[in-house]
């Protein structure tokens, strides 16, 4: 893998280059938020580690900016900070996973090879399943198991924004701007009030939920 690391610790940085190539990865390295960005932009890695406390642009910055120019490469956050806060707005800003410091580097190995498999994973483009909750994206329908399920064309887009990213947590700012795509007040429950509505009609008399709610977060879909 090719691997972006944008970390101002030169020890932490140097140590964890040498661990990742011991591992067969290729890793650049940029000490600062704006040869990161420059860096990252070329879009020319498999994941970008990022730490968020960084001189000069932040991490959380960097990745906003990324994202916006439509770099979609995996993003794993470092943090210090070990808040909730933090981690939202990590997420938020497009990362796909985070990490606390310290870590050990078997956890960072992990994960990084948990994003890479993400992103090499082959997809229908009309299916997507989760389970046995099976969504149609072509003729717009869901079921699960043998059961039909009917959904308002809101439902269906919560769902279908849920299940392109099964097992990663979004979080109520990230579904809004998805499903929604205009700015709620912040203490809308639009969010919280549609999550309910499925859960009725995806996990209800089934004895394994699939729709999950990660306190302090957000929501999550998976098996
Ligand atoms: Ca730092």
């Amino acid at each position: 893998m090719r691997v972006l690391l944008v970390e101002d610790e030169r020890r932490l940085a140097h140590l964890v280059k040498r661990v990742l190539e011991e591992e067969g990865h290729q890793v650049e390295v940029a000490h600062n938020g704006q040869d990161g960005l420059s860096l990252g932009l070329g879009g020319e890695f498999d994941v970008i580690i990022l730490d968020i406390l960084l001189p000069g642009i932040d991490g959380v910055e960097v990745c906003r900016a990324l994202r916006k120019e439509k770099v979609d490469t995996p993003i794993l956050m470092l943090t210090a900070l070990d808040s909730v806060e933090d981690k939202v707005r990590g997420l938020d800003a497009g990362a796909d996973d985070y990490l606390p410091k310290p870590f050990a580097f078997e956890e960072l190995l992990a994960r990084l090879r948990a994003l890479s498999r993400r992103r090499v994973e082959p997809r229908d483009p009309y299916y997507l399943q989760v389970g046995d909750l099976v969504l149609d994206l072509k003729r717009r329908r869901a079921r699960r198991g043998k059961r039909e399920i009917d959904l308002s064309p809101r439902e269906f887009a919560l769902l279908e924004v849920l299940m392109r990213n099964a097992g990663r947590v979004l979080t109520r700012s990230q579904i809004l701007d998805r499903v929604w795509g205009y700015d709620f007040a912040p203490d809308s429950n639009v969010v919280d009030v549609y999550i309910a509505y499925l859960r009725r009609k995806v996990d209800k008399g089934h004895s394994k939920a699939l729709i999950h709610t990660i306190r302090g977060y957000g929501y999550m879909i998976s098996e």
